[in-house]
C-alpha cells in the first residue's frame, strides 16, 4: 500500500494506472475510519481493480467556531485498516499541497446547498464541493463511493459531477449503523455515556416518520410532527431540523407521492448528529 502526500504524485499515479487499463475506485474521507468507511472501501474493492482512499480533514468545510482542530486524526490506525482491506493508495495530502498560497477558486452548488446542513453551516458545502472537485480531478476515479448518512452531501456531489462533467461516477452506499440504530460517525467518540444512550433518538424519530407513512399518512407537516414528538421526549437532544423532503431537490414536501427522504439533525452535548431515511411511498387506494 502506497501513501501519497502531494497532488502531483497522486495525479501521476492515476495517469499511469489508466494507461495500463486499470479501473480505479475511490473513497474520499476525513479519516478516523470506522465500519461505515470500511463498508465503502469494501464496495470499491469489489467493483474496481485498484482502490484509493483519501484522508484529508478539509479546512475549508469547517466554520470558524467548528471542530477543525479537534477533529479526530489517527493516520496510523487508518493505515492499518486500509492495509487489511487491500487498499492500494492512501492519498493523505497536506493542506499546503491542496491549497497552495494564492489559491482562490471555489465551487458552489447553490440550490442543493442552501437548506438544512447548508443553513446550519453556511460555508460548509462550498468547501465540500471545492475539495471534491479537486479530489476527483486528481484521482480520476472510474467510480466514487459516498455514504447515504450524509444524504445532502451525496445529493450535492451527484449534481456537481453531472454539472461539471467530472469523472468518478458517484455511488451512494447505505448507512452503516450500531445495533441500536445510531449511524456510525467519527464524531460519536465525543458522546459521553449518557449522551451515547440518548443518541439513537434521532433514528427513532425518523422511524416514527417512516411508520406514519407506512400507516398511510401522506401529509408532510403531519409526518414531521410525528418525528418531532419522538425527539422532544429526549431531554438531552435539541432538534436542529426534522424534515420530509423530495429526494432529489431536498425541497420540503407538503404531500407525499412516490418517494421521500426524511432528513434529521440534532445536537446532543457538543455533537451534531445527522441521519436520514429514504422512503418509497406505496400508493393508497
Ligand atoms: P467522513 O470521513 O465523515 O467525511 O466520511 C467519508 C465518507 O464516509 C462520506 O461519504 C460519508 O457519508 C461516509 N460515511 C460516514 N459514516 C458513514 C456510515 N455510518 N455509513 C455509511 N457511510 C458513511
Amino acid at each position: 500500500m502506497k501513501i501519497i502526500r502531494t497532488t502531483s504524485a497522486m495525479a501521476d499515479w492515476s495517469r499511469c494506472l489508466h494507461r495500463e487499463g486499470v479501473t480505479i475506485g475511490f473513497v474520499p474521507t476525513m479519516g478516523a475510519l470506522h465500519e461505515g468507511h470500511r463498508a465503502l472501501i469494501r464496495a470499491a474493492r469489489l467493483a474496481c481493480d485498484a482502490v484509493v482512499v483519501s484522508i484529508f480533514v478539509n479546512p475549508t468545510q469547517f466554520g470558524p467556531s467548528e471542530d477543525l482542530t479537534k477533529y479526530p486524526r489517527q493516520l496510523r490506525l487508518d493505515q492499518a485498516l486500509c492495509r487489511r482491506e487491500g487498499v492500494d493508495v492512501i492519498f493523505a495530502p497536506t493542506v499546503e499541497t491542496m491549497y497552495p498560497a494564492g489559491a482562490q477558486t471555489v465551487v458552489t452548488v447553490p440550490r442543493i446547498a442552501c437548506r438544512w446542513e447548508g443553513h446550519a453551516r453556511p460555508h460548509h458545502f462550498q468547501g465540500v464541493a471545492t475539495v471534491v472537485t479537486k479530489l476527483l480531478s486528481l484521482v480520476q476515479p472510474d467510480k466514487t463511493w459516498f455514504g447515504q448518512k450524509d444524504y445532502q452531501q451525496a445529493a450535492l456531489v451527484q449534481q456537481l459531477v453531472k454539472d461539471l462533467n467530472l469523472p468518478g461516477h458517484p455511488i451512494v452506499h447505505p448507512t452503516v449503523r450500531e445495533s441500536d440504530g445510531l449511524a456510525l460517525s467519527s464524531r460519536n467518540i465525543y458522546l459521553s455515556r449518557s449522551e451515547r444512550q440518548a443518541a439513537p433518538v434521532l433514528y427513532r424519530a425518523l422511524q416514527a416518520g417512516a411508520g406514519a407513512i407506512r400507516a398511510g399518512e401522506r401529509n408532510g407537516p403531519r409526518i414531521q410532527r410525528h418525528m418531532a414528538r419522538v425527539a422532544a421526549a429526549e431531554p438531552l437532544a435539541s432538534v436542529d431540523y426534522l424534515a420530509v423532503c423530495d429526494p432529489t431537490t431536498l425541497d420540503p414536501l407538503s404531500t407525499l407521492h412516490r418517494r421521500a427522504v426524511l432528513l434529521g439533525a440534532l445536537r446532543i452535548g457538543k455533537v451534531r448528529l445527522l441521519d436520514n431515511l429514504l422512503i418509497s411511498v406505496r400508493r393508497t387506494t
